[in-house]
């Protein structure tokens, strides 16, 4: 049985019964999944492997996919990495609490090695989030937490859908209602090199140029801008594929695919918004012909234009681009719901928190993504 706790997200304290009870899960070595700022996480005391496993286990995680280690406080940061360098401290003292996950050089023997895969170096972050901080406090433990998704699906933002995917596998879910921010923590390294984003997340590279001006933060695979690897050779890949690689990922989970719906999702970019309605439209009618149950993942301003799919989902609202992140899990869960096979996803601006948005959607796309600007790749 899966227990659900349901909690005030803005009134919640260590004492909190329900905090109690599950933190006395996780002290059991249970997992139990919690809300975060981001999205919600499955944790598990990060020094118990026993109890780690059981987080792989309910996933159905690839076990070469490290886990990130969310803290309450800075002390517990102790023993756990080495000092950290002066410029990790600069973005801690920016940013946390908050969306950002800092690589920092584990102490041998302070987290379970199923959490860092083998790796010299741990993910750890400080989530901004009530119900998480007063779990992490109850608990005593640094919890390594994933998100509380089958491996593969997209990421929970509410309790149900944690329930959705892992009711009966864990010992039970804090219900903290909706997150916030919507997509995971960004990842990053700090070193004499500058900041270096191997996960765009929450925190986009613009927020992190402001913060520390005269600092490089470069964003990895952006080395390759121009060649795109999600290029239409790489299209129509099975369910589980992995995504087309440029470079040895420096972050293992970077590699997997994720975030897909059950339906097959391609993304369509195109910069004349009004010949990109028109091909939606002839392609869904095309798809519907062939038996297919059709969807579009839309804006807001431009759920009305799509009158040929069976369900429109609108995911955000593009005068609010954070709105788009919020929204694009539950989003992207709706049409499993609906039933949907061939889905059509609007491509959103780069720009800010788009980044992040545009990296879970060509994800979920797995590969398929129509570029309609360009005449190599006209989307036949
Ligand atoms: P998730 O738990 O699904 O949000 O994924 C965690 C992300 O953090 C994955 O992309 C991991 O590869 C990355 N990550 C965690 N620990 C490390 C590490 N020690 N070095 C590099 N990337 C990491
Ligand atoms: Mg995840």
């Amino acid at each position: 049985m899966t227990k659900r706790w349901q909690v005030d997200p803005v009134q919640v304290d260590p004492g909190h019964p329900a905090i109690r009870e599950a933190a006395d899960k996780l002290r059991q070595g249970e997992p139990v999944a919690f809300p975060t700022e981001t999205v919600y996480g499955l944790g598990a005391d990060a020094g118990n492997t026993e109890a780690v496993e059981r987080v792989f286990a309910a996933k159905g995680r690839p076990a070469d996919n490290p886990l990130i280690v969310h803290i309450a406080d800075r002390e517990q940061l102790v023993g756990l990495t080495a000092e950290p360098n002066e410029l990790s401290k600069r973005l801690m003292d920016a940013f946390w609490p908050g969306p950002l996950t800092l690589i920092l050089p584990v102490m041998p023997g302070a987290v379970s090695p199923r959490v860092t895969a083998g790796l010299s170096t741990v993910g750890v972050r400080m989530p901004d989030d009530p119900v998480a901080l007063a779990l992490i406090r109850a608990s005593g433990r640094p919890l390594a937490a994933p998100s509380a998704n089958r491996s593969g699906r997209p990421s929970p933002t509410r309790a149900e859908h944690v329930l959705d995917d892992l009711s009966g596998a864990i010992a039970g879910v804090v219900d903290g209602g909706a997150t916030g921010v919507g997509v995971e923590s960004t990842v990053v390294e700090a070193g004499t090199a500058g900041v270096h984003i191997l996960r765009p997340g929450g925190v986009s590279a613009e927020d992190l140029r402001r913060a520390l001006p005269g600092i490089a933060v470069t964003v990895a695979g952006e080395m390759n801008a121009g060649a795109d690897p999600l290029t239409a050779a790489s299209a129509n890949q099975p369910p589980g594929a992995a995504a087309p690689e440029t470079e040895a990922p420096k972050s293992p989970g970077v590699k997997y695919k994720h975030y897909a719906p059950k339906g097959a999702l391609t993304l369509v970019t195109a910069r004349e918004e009004g010949a990109r309605t028109a091909w939606i439209n002839a392609e869904l009618a095309r798809r519907k012909a062939q038996g297919e149950r059709t969807g579009v993942l839309a804006a807001e301003e431009r759920a009305a234009r799509y009158p040929a799919a069976d369900a429109v989902v609108v995911f955000g609202r593009e005068a609010e681009p954070q709105t788009f992140a919020r929204g694009l899990y539950d989003a992207l869960r709706r049409f499993d719901e609906a039933g949907v096979t061939f889905i059509l996803a609007e491509a959103v601006d780069e720009a800010g928190i788009g980044a992040a948005v545009m990296n879970r959607l060509r994800k979920a796309a797995g590969g398929r993504v129509i570029r309609l600007d360009d005449p190599t790749n006209p989307g036949e």
